[in-house]
């Protein structure tokens, strides 16, 4: 017995046998082919290119509704790599000129065209290399004369254990009950598909290919980012109980939908859903969530080449401003750069793109894409109750630009006779410390505040927040930060302006009596944590924590920060009665 660790990608524990996809890329066969021959081994590679083509169309045509909807635009991208010259010409070159055998050419063009996407610093660019190495490993199965990703026949459930793997390939294995995947980040192609099927999933993991051999018997810890291979049988047997405990935990849970979110001692709380895409606001209306604190527009502009036009993000958001059924929607305008990159800023060259022209910055800096954006926010409010929320804000013009640029989109949709709210308020992410410092100032000239405690974390600590070896130095609990983030609630309390966490802290229910200690009263979070904050919430007494909460914050060392903040959670001292 032994385990692996990787980055967790949630969705709860898997327990089956290990199913190693096999990669080809590695020890391909390179032999000569007979001058008289060459012709016929170019045509294979043409055969397997139209083979490839025609599966991955089909999946396409199979996809299933409930299919994520970035589904097909993560395919498409594999048949444009299918197309490309550089690939398809440079493979034949190397049969035709060269006399090698198509599998050879193909692999080393592969290589080659990869290698130059993996020396760029983008994580955009570098996630290309990955889609043309999973293009040629699906034509080499097809040149081997197999289909490039055949079901199993084992009646056991099973495990997929993969270098790597496709969007097309986890698609068409989406019955699996679980992914271990050594190569990636959280923010994969891969990751985010395997998210939004909601299967436990582990991606980061290095060596599990190698090391695991098929059959193994796997525990996928998803929500800690450990996999155990081949456990003995007192270890298998307490995960099955953690497996059904979490089941039935789950199902005691929903016991909490309909009831109100209000503390011991009488304060309301409002939980509210973060989506990334419109599908799932259906999730949030079934959590109960009391709307929508934080749809992250930017996944409509992810993964493909083209911008979507006014149309197609306006359905998006109307679609999901119907689903919610009259609670709010908060949209924000494209937060795209840095860990999510979208094709139309590839031309950007920042040595940081964290720190570079990146969210609302991008979007001013085009202001005809802004405004095809918020064109599409203000005619979905005609459906339901829209927010328009700005991200990264760190100076005072980026609101004023922002709001004479919602009004010239408003008078665009006038002039042409299409409705919308009358009303629409505008809100602003308080993620970046001058802003948080500034909160009053922001709090002033917008609606509402959303603090994104993601980023504000990796601001104010300078921890790239995607940076496995500095992983560990990011701390949302650091003084700093919340003290930054009890200054934001403060701010926009005493404006009377409502304010919002929607950062992962809100989703931890050990971070609860925290925030409700520090005044505040909505948190936005994924919709599967939402019941579990719930129940903290119900738990405890927003009086005495907010005095507790007050001595946390005066604390400067951290042990007795921590100190303090576990007394918070303590169920003897009266601040959670639970
Ligand atoms: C945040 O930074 O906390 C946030 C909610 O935004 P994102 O995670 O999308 O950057
Ligand atoms: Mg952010």
């Amino acid at each position: 017995m032994f385990s692996l660790h990787g980055s967790a990608l949630g969705g709860g524990i898997a327990i089956g046998r290990a199913r190693r996809i096999a990669p080809q890329l590695r020890d391909v066969a390179r032999y000569r082919i007979e001058p008289q021959r060459v012709a016929a081994e170019a045509l294979r590679i043409e055969c397997a290119i139209a083979d490839a083509r025609q599966e991955l169309e089909q999946v396409c045509e199979e996809l299933p509704a409930s299919a994520p909807a970035e589904a097909r635009s993560l395919i498409d991208i594999h048949l444009m790599i299918l197309q490309d010259d550089l690939l398809v010409e440079g493979a034949r070159a190397i049969v035709l000129d060269h006399g090698w055998n198509a599998e050879w050419a193909v692999a080393t063009q592969a290589q080659e065209l990869a290698g130059k996407f993996d020396e760029f610093e983008d994580l955009y660019m570098r996630e290309r290399g990955r889609d043309v190495r999973q293009v040629a490993e699906r034509l080499l199965k097809t040149l081997s004369g197999s289909r490039a990703s055949e079901s199993t026949e084992n009646d056991e459930p099973e495990l997929f254990v993969a270098e790597d793997i496709s969007p097309a390939d986890m698609l068409m294995l989406r019955n699996s009950i679980g992914f271990a995947i050594d190569l990636g980040g959280t923010t994969s192609h891969a990751a985010i598909l395997a998210r939004s099927l909601n299967i436990p999933s582990i991606v980061g993991l290095h060596c599990a290919r190698e090391l695991i051999r098929d059959d193994d018997w796997l525990i996928l810890d998803a929500d800690a980012g450990v996999l155990i291979v081949a456990p003995d049988d007192e270890v298998l047997a307490q995960y099955r109980t953690l497996q059904a405990e979490a089941l039935l935990a789950r199902d005691k849970l929903k016991r909490l939908i309909h009831v109100p979110a209000v503390t011991v001692d009488g304060v309301a709380v409002e939980l509210w859903a973060n989506i990334e895409l419109s599908g799932e606001a259906e999730a949030a209306c079934e959590a109960g969530a009391a709307g929508v604190g934080l749809f992250r527009s930017e996944f409509l502009f992810m993964n493909r080449l083209d911008l979507p036009d006014e149309d197609e993000q306006f359905e998006a958001y109307r679609d999901a401003v119907v689903a919610m059924r009259g609670r709010p929607v908060t949209i924000r305008t494209l937060d795209a750069g840095a860990d999510k990159p979208i094709e139309a800023m590839k031309d950007l060259v920042a040595a940081n793109p964290a720190l570079g022209q990146r969210a609302i910055r991008f979007s001013l800096a085009q202001p005809e894409t802004f405004l095809v954006q918020l064109r599409a926010m203000l005619r979905a409010s005609a459906f339901g109750k829209v927010r328009i929320l700005l991200p990264m804000l760190a100076h005072g013009h980026e609101v004023d630009q922002s709001l004479r640029l919602i009004g010239q989109a408003r008078e665009q949709l006038r002039d042409a006779g299409i409705p919308q709210a009358q009303r629409v308020e505008v809100g602003g992410m308080i993620e970046i410390p001058a802003a948080a410092l500034s909160a009053a100032y922001f709090a002033r000239r917008l609606d509402f505040l959303a603090i994104g405690t993601n980023d504000l974390t990796q601001y104010t600590l300078a921890i790239d927040r995607d940076d496995n070896t500095v992983a560990a130095l990011y701390d949302p609990y650091h003084p700093a930060v919340l003290r930054l983030i009890a200054g934001t609630i403060r701010a926009a309390n005493k404006l009377r302006r409502g304010v919002s966490v929607c950062g992962e802290l809100a989703g931890e229910p050990a971070a609860t009596p925290l925030l409700l200690g520090m005044g505040l009263r909505q948190f936005s979070m994924h919709p599967a944590n939402l019941l579990r904050v719930k129940r903290e919430v119900l738990q405890s007494n927003a009086g005495i924590l907010s005095s507790r909460v007050a001595r946390v914050l005066r604390a400067e060392d951290p042990v007795r920060a921590r100190a303090l903040r576990e007394h918070l959670l303590d169920p003897e001292r009266g601040g959670h009665t639970g």
